[in-house]
């Protein structure tokens, strides 16, 4: 995802929109989801703008990307959808790249590893597959959403606690 910044650079516009599908990258989503349980499902919807706010420039975005992980109750396959939103301020490309900037060079910004590095740090820790899932007997495995088991009862106490 690269966005070229000729027009507010060059004074044409104050402000600069953007909106793009983008497929998921294997190699991006291998360095960035690295130990996550997470499957993405093919593509990532990225919007925002570019502000010049004058002199200085600034970048306020959001992207969604719809995922695969498992329950962690009751380790159900769910499908969910990670949303995540940053604003960075443009700088030309220095040395380092601290956490509130976003660099370009030619003209141009990479979006790509702000996009992929915000949205592996907005995954929930613990996904479920709905709110109430009531997960696995902890003796026999039982799937506590399909009904009760010798032991649920149980359960039903350990919930009041
Ligand atoms: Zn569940
Ligand atoms: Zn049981």
């Amino acid at each position: 995802m690269k966005i070229d910044l000729t027009p507010i650079l060059s004074g044409e516009l104050k402000e600069l929109h953007f909106s793009f599908t983008e497929n998921v990258s294997g190699e991006e989503s291998d360095i960035y989801f690295k130990g996550l349980d997470i499957t993405p499902r093919g593509y990532i919807d990225v919007k925002g703008k570019i502000c010049d706010i004058s002199g200085y420039y600034e970048l306020e975005c959001s992207a969604s990307m719809p995922y695969t992980t498992h329950c962690a109750r009751c380790g159900k396959m769910v499908e969910k959808t990670c949303e995540c939103s940053m604003r960075r301020t443009v700088s030309q490309k220095k040395e380092q790249e601290s956490d509130d900037e976003i660099f370009y060079t030619d003209r141009q910004i990479e979006l790509d590893p702000a996009v992929y590095e915000e949205l592996s740090i907005s995954f929930p820790t613990k996904p479920l597959c709905r709110l109430d899932c009531k997960g696995l007997c902890p003796v026999c495995g039982q799937d506590l959403n399909e009904g009760g088991c010798e032991h649920s009862q149980d359960n039903k106490d350990q919930d009041t606690l």
